[in-house]
């Protein structure tokens, strides 16, 4: 007998060809490697959009409590979080689906809505996830690019949406980029939908943005159109670690199709006691988005000052053109110990998503890009 391990083709194995062709999805780097190749302890994180604030004690406290009790199954309809959720947001709870991160409702939602060559329509620069689920069930996706001044392009996108895809995955405040649309464009980008399209208003940077964002579900629920808002804890919450995020769907059909498009504890029972504790404490998250707004509009303007064409951001990065291959720029800072994120899609190659961070971190990041911008 041949006991010597063979590759899965070898033994005959036919992948799924969606899910075999997809593109790596690109993630910061990892802390250790990026030690290992800086040489350098302190390492400033600056790629993953995480919360450099941490995040509320209550939520600390919560995770302490004997409440939480691990070897129990969590409540797969996650009742408490979305009990508490639709009352922050005046919806009917049964309208809400929790996941494990708002990641899982992207592929939650293209499972339950797509079929092969289904059409999508989205974004570029994009943010991965709503380009690569569809993949996975073998949609085909069209992506609008911004515009020379860093925007929404609406005149093309209402084109695109009127064309009648499946659904259309758009995030505002949007990431990569960092605008958000404001209400004049998300009406119009309302209107051009059509019967049979699904809107998808990806909102995870919503809490950083100002009143010029309009608020994605008070208008799409006045809209009568079918749609998604994504939501989540992972970024002005800071509970990127526990994953969960939030969908609330127009209605309670198109939640009940979602849910059953997830895994049945998709949210743990830490995750859910978080969750719980960090909407308890507002003012908490309140107080770290305003830290973070005023660091995000320091750290814009000398960028600016350096040189650089840097969008407009309603979240908690920012996104430039660095003039040349931003992976060169990337590896550049990781050799001080800062990890950004190099934009990798075609066309695109010469930007650079910036997380800010305390404000110590966002000092080193502009002192090492004034150097750099010198050279
Ligand atoms: C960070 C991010 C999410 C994912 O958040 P999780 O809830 O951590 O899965 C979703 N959408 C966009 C646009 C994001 O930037």
């Amino acid at each position: 007998m041949d006991n010597s391990i063979k590759t899965a083709s070898q033994n005959g194995l036919a992948f799924n060809p969606n899910v075999a062709a997809l593109p790596p999805y690109n993630a910061g780097m990892n802390i250790a490697v990026a030690r290992s190749i800086s040489g350098r302890h302190d390492i400033a994180r600056l790629a993953s959009n995480e919360n450099p604030d941490g995040c509320s004690p209550a939520v600390l406290a919560a995770l302490a409590s004997p409440a939480l009790e691990p070897w129990r199954y969590a409540d797969p309809a996650c009742a408490d979080l979305r009990a508490a959720l639709g009352q922050k947001l005046s919806v009917e709870p049964d309208t809400i689906v929790a996941g494990n991160g708002s990641e899982e409702l992207i592929a939650a939602v293209s499972r339950a809505m797509l079929v092969p060559r289904a059409g999508v329509v989205t974004v570029v620069p994009s943010f991965g996830l709503h380009e690569i689920e569809p993949l996975a069930q073998g949609a085909v996706v069209t992506k609008v690019a911004m515009t020379d001044d860093l925007g929404f392009d609406i005149a093309a996108l209402e084109q695109a949406i009127a064309s009648g895809p499946r659904i259309v995955f758009l995030s505002s405040p949007w990431n990569p980029v960092g605008p958000a649309l404001d209400r004049e464009s998300l009406d119009r980008l309302i209107a051009a939908v059509r019967s049979g399209t699904l809107f998808v208003l990806d909102q995870a940077y919503f809490e950083f943005a100002d009143e010029s964002c309009p608020d994605g579900l008070k208008v799409l629920r006045e809209s009568g159109i079918a749609f998604v808002v994504l939501r989540t804890f992972s970024k002005a919450y800071g509970l990127a670690g526990l994953r969960v995020g939030y969908a609330v769907c127009s209605d309670v059909e198109l939640a009940r199709v979602v849910a059953a498009a997830k895994t049945p504890f998709n949210v743990n029972a830490a995750a859910q006691v978080a969750a719980i504790a960090a909407l308890a404490d507002e003012a908490w998250m309140q107080g770290s988005v305003a830290r973070l707004r005023g660091e995000r509009a320091r750290v814009g303007t000398v960028l600016k000052e350096l040189g650089f064409q840097v969008a407009r951001s309603q979240t908690n990065f920012l996104f430039f053109d660095c003039g040349g291959d931003s992976s060169l720029v990337a590896s550049a800072l990781l050799q001080e110990g800062i990890i950004v994120k190099a934009w990798r899609e075609k066309g695109y190659e010469n930007y650079l998503r910036v997380t800010i961070g305390a404000p110590a971190d966002n000092d080193r990041l502009i002192g090492a890009l004034a150097w750099i911008a010198r050279q």
